[in-house]
Parts: structure tokens; C-alpha cells; sequence
């Protein structure tokens, strides 16, 4: 008996291999686009604290939980039990609790190989699929991953790219919003536009080249405010990683050049790279209220050689005017140096 029927929505609390869940003929829907791009994401994240979910949980973890309540089409979630983190398995076992099937999926946290193979080979196994299906999946998502890379391109050597809109592109690139084929006509259809417009020397104007580092924001207008004040975001560290830059013929090799669900120094060493090839003038490291990964701003501080401003963000809102102040200040002082 086929579990997974063509068509099957599967929700995701992070990326995994979708090109598993496409070569089953299954709809991927990644949980936190679904959140983050509502009109009232905070409804979420009320319904979540009305089930029990307690205030001092991150924002995500409440939203997905939201999005599951109201969303009886998402059959399955496939929750990252070991590269995501602990919440995500706390999430799981509720959802599970409230009847909902989930599909845990680990990375391994010494990046082994065999032990990704054995993980994706029990995926397949899940999505009754085979390796040679795919295969062809992979191949097709490939192509609108170089394409991806051609937009990150435009968005640090010519800045006719916005660091919003890379940054909605490059989010969105974990499920391909559940339609490869129209993911990529709109992709095309922006590449096409990008490149005949006019404003390919926006880089010599004077703008201040910044790199987001961390997590998506939750801060609704952050990239906004970032624009208003003559700065251009020319690396997106972790949606530019649900991109899978290093797409390979190797699927398991992808998943292993992923860095964001292993230790912080591969991401250390991708965000060292980028400072230094897309003349990075400061860097924001966005953290969430309550998750672990705040910890690791240590590291960063240290081993980062640009200005870092950390900046914290816990519900769906737009930026409080403290974290706008502290904004500007960092800006002007990048500017002055
Ligand atoms: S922001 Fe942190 S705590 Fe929240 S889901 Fe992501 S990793 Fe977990």
C-alpha cells in the first residue's frame, strides 16, 4: 500500500532532501514560509500559546505549530530531530499527540557520510522511492538551483538585486513553494527583468555592503529599514544554504556541503568566505528569543574580522524602536569608518 499518495502535502520545520519527497509525487510545504508569509503570522503564534505552548518557546516553533492547527491538509511533518534543534522535537511529539503523522529525519552531527546515506536511504524507504526517480529529480531541481546562484550573483556584483528579494527567493527555495515549474517561470521572469534594468551601477553609489547571518528574521521590515538607510544586504548566510549552492550531481554530498544543521564552523568558514569576496562591510547576526543558537554569537563575535551587530527578534513584528536605534547606530558607524 502506497503511504504517501502523489499529491501529499508533507510539512517541513526545516530543509531535508526534497528531492525525495518530489520523486514520490508528495507536495513538500515548509512550515515556517507558510508562517512567516501570512498576513497575520502573529495569529499563529496565539493559537499555539492558546493549545499550552509556553511564552518563553521560540517564535518559530509556536508558528509552526499554529500553521499545523489550521492546515488539516498537511498530512505528515517531517521533523529535523538532530541538525535543527530540541524544540523542533518537542514540536513533533505535540503534533504527533494531536494525531498528526511525523517523519523524523536526523543529519549526522560529525557530517559522516555513511551515516547521511543510511538516513536518506530510510527516507526513501518512508516515500517509496527509488534512487533512480530521484535522480531525474534532482537533475530538474539543479537547474533552478544554478539559476539561484545567477540571482545571488546579480545581488552582490551588481546590487540590481535586492537583498529583500534575494532574500524571498532564497527562503522560498527550501520547498520551491511545493511547484518547481513555477517557482522557476517566476524566477526566469525575474532574472529577465533584473538583467535589462538600468540600475546595474547601484553598487558604485555609495550604499553600505552588509551580510544577515542566522536564521531568517522575524522582524517583518528589517530589510525595508535596511534599504531606507542606503544598505545593500549582499549575502543571506542561511537562506543562500536552502539553496544548496554546492548542488552536486552527489546527492548526499549537497546535503553534506549544507552547513546550517551542523557545527557553527562550517558556517564560520562559508560567512568568512563571503565577507571576503562580496566586500562585506559589516555583518548582522540576527538570534531568536529563546533558541540555542544564540550561544554561538561568541564564536561569531570572535572570528568574524568586520563589525558584527547582533540583533534579537522574537515575535512577527515589525522592528521595536530600540533594536531601530541600535540599527542606525551601527550603520553610521560603518559609514563613518
Ligand atoms: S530559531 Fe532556533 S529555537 Fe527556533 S526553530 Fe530555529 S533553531 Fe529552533
Amino acid at each position: 500500500m502506497v503511504r504517501f499518495p502523489p499529491g501529499t502535502k508533507i510539512g517541513l520545520t526545516t530543509s531535508v532532501p526534497i528531492e525525495i519527497i518530489f520523486a514520490a509525487g508528495c507536495i513538500p510545504v515548509d512550515l515556517n514560509n507558510v508562517f512567516i508569509c501570512a498576513e497575520q503570522p502573529e495569529q499563529y503564534v496565539i493559537a499555539a500559546e492558546e493549545a499550552g505552548y509556553p511564552n518563553n518557546v521560540c517564535g518559530w516553533i509556536k508558528g509552526m505549530y499554529g500553521v499545523c492547527l489550521s492546515r488539516p491538509d498537511i498530512h505528515a511533518v517531517v521533523s529535523v530531530v538532530r541538525g535543527d534543534c530540541s524544540n523542533a522535537v518537542a514540536l513533533m511529539e505535540t503534533l504527533n499527540y494531536l494525531g498528526r503523522e511525523v517523519i523524523p529525519f536526523a543529519y549526522p552531527y560529525d557530517r559522516d557520510r555513511i551515516s547521511l546515506e543510511r538516513e536518506m536511504h530510510k527516507f526513501m524507504d518512508i516515500f517509496q522511492t527509488s534512487p533512480d526517480q530521484v535522480r531525474a529529480v534532482q537533475q530538474r531541481l539543479n537547474r533552478i538551483r544554478r539559476k539561484l546562484e545567477q540571482l545571488d550573483e546579480l545581488t552582490w556584483q551588481t546590487t540590481c538585486v535586492t537583498g529583500k528579494e534575494n532574500h524571498e527567493f532564497m527562503v522560498n527555495s527550501s520547498d520551491f513553494r511545493g511547484n518547481p515549474d513555477l517557482f522557476e517561470a517566476e524566477l526566469d521572469a525575474f532574472l529577465e527583468e533584473r538583467r535589462h534594468s538600468r540600475d546595474h551601477d547601484r553598487a558604485a553609489t555609495g550604499l553600505t555592503r552588509l551580510g544577515y547571518i542566522g536564521v531568517p528574521p522575524i522582524i517583518t521590515d528589517l530589510y525595508d529599514i535596511l534599504a531606507q538607510r542606503q544598505c545593500a544586504v549582499v549575502f543571506n548566510e542561511v537562506q543562500r544554504q536552502f539553496s544548496m549552492p554546492s548542488a552536486r550531481d552527489d546527492l548526499v554530498e549537497q546535503y553534506l556541503n549544507f552547513t546550517y544543521p551542523y557545527d557553527i564552523f562550517g558556517r564560520i568558514a562559508d560567512i568568512r568566505q563571503a565577507i571576503q569576496t562580496r566586500h562585506i562591510q559589516g555583518i548582522i547576526h540576527y538570534v531568536q528569543s529563546f533558541c540555542f543558537r544564540q550561544i554561538e554569537d561568541i564564536i561569531v563575535r570572535q572570528e568574524l574580522d568586520v563589525p558584527v551587530l547582533t540583533l534579537e527578534g522574537e515575535r512577527p513584528a515589525r522592528m521595536d524602536a530600540r533594536t531601530r536605534i541600535r540599527l542606525e547606530t551601527f550603520i553610521e558607524m560603518l559609514k563613518s569608518r
